[in-house]
């Protein structure tokens, strides 16, 4: 039986060791913190929108991300598949007309259309984009879920507070999945800091995921159940990975008094800030050396790509398969088709 060791707990890891897990090899899952999601990936979104993503990503990133769809609702039944709306403020059309140009699979809707969809935003935009195929989870559940399923399958040891850096060499195969913690071991690979803002209204209810278009404070807003809202995320090119800016905050707060007066009222439940992990095109990589395999670079798409890295990682382990548009060093060579 093969051997792997998988490191770091984020949606990377267990994803890979899910998909190590099921393909018969025996998996040691490692984490330097006490329980899972103790990295960049407790604070993402969740949205799992591949052609929404089509706005500022490369094709393979749709397309990878594909398979997260079938991953999150039905491997694990984790996501809701309620859809994107992306709406703007009536001066913004340009922005919306942009957003179609660059995306794709959606539909049209006019004011009637939205108070349909999300009745609490009736009355408060003339057009919006509906992505129908979408879906959204709660990442931190997901990552619980994901944990206990591993917890279940006889041929996965996991070992949480452990510095993997400590032990010695692994027996086979070694599955580096830290994250932006690997930077020193990976060349090219930089942080972009996000922070995130979690509200609660009892005020306003909304479905699934809703993007605001604007030029100078896009944001998205994902509804958590039970009154709490997901308000991400700034985009900034630092490394800095836990501090909280009060102009980031405004921001924030003021994208979702955008969308709905009613966020003026709610309560600041938590803010947050980790880096994404992200090579210079902004496009996932699994670097292969020796028996090591590093996968990362999942920039803002942990959730919606992990799934997919996941599965070839262990095509590569067990298989000797290669996938050249993953792990191509230079993006010229990584065209997909
Ligand atoms: C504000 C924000 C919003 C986002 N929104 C979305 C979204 O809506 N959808 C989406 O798909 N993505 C989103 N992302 C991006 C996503 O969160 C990242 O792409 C993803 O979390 C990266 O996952 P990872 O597993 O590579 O890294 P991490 O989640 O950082 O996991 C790495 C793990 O490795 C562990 N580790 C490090 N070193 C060691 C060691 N030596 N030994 C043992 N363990 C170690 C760490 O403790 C950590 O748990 C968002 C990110 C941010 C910041």
């Amino acid at each position: 039986m093969i051997r792997a060791r998988v490191i770091g707990a984020g949606v990377a890891g267990l994803c890979a060791a899910w998909a190590l897990a099921r393909a018969g090899v025996e998996v040691e899952l490692v984490e330097t913190a006490a329980a899972v999601g103790a990295g960049c990936s407790r604070y993402a979104g969740g949205m799992i929108a591949p052609w929404c993503e089509l706005e500022n990503a490369e094709p393979l990133v749709a397309c990878l991300g594909g398979e997260a769809l079938d991953f999150w609702s039905r491997e694990l039944a984790v996501a809701t598949i309620a859809g994107s709306l992306v709406v703007a403020p009536a001066r913004e059309t340009a922005e919306l007309t942009d957003f179609a140009r660059r995306t794709k699979n959606f539909c049209r809707l006019d004011a009637d259309g939205i108070a349909a969809l999300e009745p609490d935003l009736a009355g408060r935009f003339p057009r919006a984009l509906y992505f129908p195929a979408e879906a959204h989870l709660d990442p931190r559940q997901a990552l619980s879920a994901l944990d206990a399923r591993l917890a279940s399958l006889p041929n996965v040891a996991r070992r949480f507070g452990v510095n993997a850096d400590a032990l010695p060499p692994a027996p086979d195969w070694t599955i580096d999945c830290r994250g932006f913690s690997a930077r020193g071991a990976l060349p090219g690979l930089r942080g972009v800091k996000g922070e995130m803002l979690l509200l609660r209204s009892d005020d306003i209810r909304l479905s699934r995921p809703v993007r605001l278009l604007h030029p100078r404070r896009p944001a998205y807003i994902v509804p958590r159940g039970d009154g709490l809202f997901m308000i991400g995320a700034t985009m900034i090119e630092n490394e800095e990975r836990a501090r909280v800016t009060a102009r980031s905050i405004v921001e924030l707060v003021n994208s979702a008094f955008t969308l709905h007066p009613a966020f003026g009222e709610a309560e600041i439940v938590e803010t947050g800030s980790d880096v994404r992990p992200a090579f210079v095109d902004n496009l996932p990589r699994l670097t292969l050396r020796g028996r090591t395999l590093f996968i990362n670079g999942l920039y803002r798409h942990g959730f919606l790509l992990a799934p997919a890295l996941a599965a070839r990682a262990a095509r590569i382990v067990c298989d000797g398969v290669d996938f050249p548009e993953l792990t191509n060093a230079h993006s010229g060579e990584r065209a997909f088709a």
